[in-house]
This record gives structure tokens, C-alpha cells and sequence, in this order.
């Protein structure tokens, strides 16, 4: 993909802002994620925090209704509603995809200008809300309070990155389908291989994720 806009600063580590956060688009952000959640939790917060800082760093405006943005998540629950709620980028929208690494992070790609930045809850943060907690607030609602209050400089982390495989590939198109010459089944978003004159899904091409269970018996 072409790579335009402002010169990519590789690894950069922008300096996060340590004025008082402005609470209406994390609010909002919050008021729909916790309504999909069940409750509302500090990882959503989170998401949600690191969301909107990525959206200030690629100055996109969010949440987003288009599908320019791209959020690699790094990992699924509670975080990544946060992320989804505050981005406006979906599973069901093809504009999240989990990256199932475990590390509450995700990663913002503006796909328009190949631009990436991967944002992270600093890793001593925890520690230092239960520091700065009075000590009747239980701890819950202390991580609750710090991260939907903390500006960004004592919250999060932020670098920009280049991305490690073909983010083309990845997005794919859409609408376009073909039938698997394994398993006859329908192969969407290009997910294919051509092998010759066969057309395999990956299931097929290189092993499923699952055994065919033995016949169900009667009951
Ligand atoms: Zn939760
Ligand atoms: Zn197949």
C-alpha cells in the first residue's frame, strides 16, 4: 500500500499530554461499552482511554464511521469493548482484529496513511493508583477513578510502529468469494490459496482447528 502523509518516525515516542482530560467523548465512549458489557470495569476505561489518545496521535476524529481506522487488538474482553466503543471499529465491521497476544495493547493503524501507533497502559500504572489510594476506597473503584481521570502522561504509553505483514492482505476485499476445492465450502474476504487448478481455504490448505466429532448418536 502507498505510504503518504507525515514522515513516519519509526519508533517515536510522543510526548502524552499532562493536562486534565476533557470527560465528554470518554463518557460517551463508556456509557455504550458498559451497556454491551454488563457493568462497567477499569479495563474497558482502559480501551477506551487508550482509544481516544491513538485518535488524538494519527488526528483522526473518533468514533468512526468509516472504515479508515484499524485496531489491532492485543487482547479480547473487557479491554477491547473499550477499544470498540470509543474507536467506533468493530470485529463486525472488519476494523478490529484481535491479536491474541494476552497484553492489554492494541495497536491504531490509519490505513489511509499507513500510520501506526501502538498504545499501552503504562506497565507501573497499578502501582501507582494503589499508592495514590485513600485508604477507605476500595481498590476497584480507585483503578475506576485513575484511569477515567489521569491525563495521558501518567496513564498510558504511546510509540509509533511499522506493521510486520502485508496490512493489504489483511484488510482484503470484500465481496469477492470462491468454493474450496477441499471442502466445497464458500471461501469469503480472499482468505484462498491457489494451488494449481485447486482453490483451498485455510482449513484445507494447512489444518483446521478442529476434528469432526464422531456421528451424533440417536437419542
Ligand atoms: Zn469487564
Ligand atoms: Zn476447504
Amino acid at each position: 500500500m502507498a505510504v503518504s502523509g507525515p514522515p513516519f518516525s519509526v519508533g517515536a515516542a510522543p510526548v502524552l499530554s499532562g493536562a486534565p482530560l476533557d470527560p465528554a467523548p470518554l463518557d460517551a465512549a463508556l456509557a455504550q461499552s458498559a451497556a454491551l458489557h454488563g457493568h462497567l470495569c477499569p479495563r474497558q476505561v482502559l480501551g477506551a482511554r487508550s482509544a481516544l489518545l491513538a485518535g488524538r496521535l494519527l488526528d483522526l476524529p473518533l468514533p468512526r464511521t468509516d472504515k479508515r481506522l484499524l485496531v489491532l487488538a492485543e487482547t479480547d474482553g473487557c479491554y477491547a469493548d473499550g477499544l470498540s466503543a470509543a474507536s467506533g471499529c468493530w470485529l463486525g465491521r472488519r476494523t478490529l482484529r484481535l491479536m491474541d497476544y494476552g497484553r492489554v495493547a492494541a495497536t491504531f493503524v490509519d490505513t489511509r496513511t499507513g500510520r501506526a501507533v501502538r498504545v499501552w497502559p503504562q506497565t507501573d500504572l497499578r502501582e501507582r493508583v494503589r499508592a495514590a489510594r485513600p485508604p477507605e476506597q476500595k481498590r476497584y473503584q480507585a483503578y475506576l477513578d485513575a484511569y477515567r481521570s489521569w491525563p495521558d502522561a501518567r496513564l498510558l504509553a504511546a510509540r509509533e510502529v511499522t506493521l510486520n505483514f502485508d496490512l493489504d492482505g489483511l484488510l482484503s476485499r470484500h465481496g469477492q468469494r470462491e468454493v474450496c476445492s477441499g471442502c466445497g465450502e464458500e471461501i469469503i474476504n480472499e482468505r484462498w490459496v491457489r494451488r494449481g487448478e485447486r482453490v483451498l481455504c485455510p482449513a484445507c490448505l494447512s489444518g483446521a482447528y478442529y476434528v469432526w466429532a464422531p456421528p451424533l448418536t440417536e437419542l
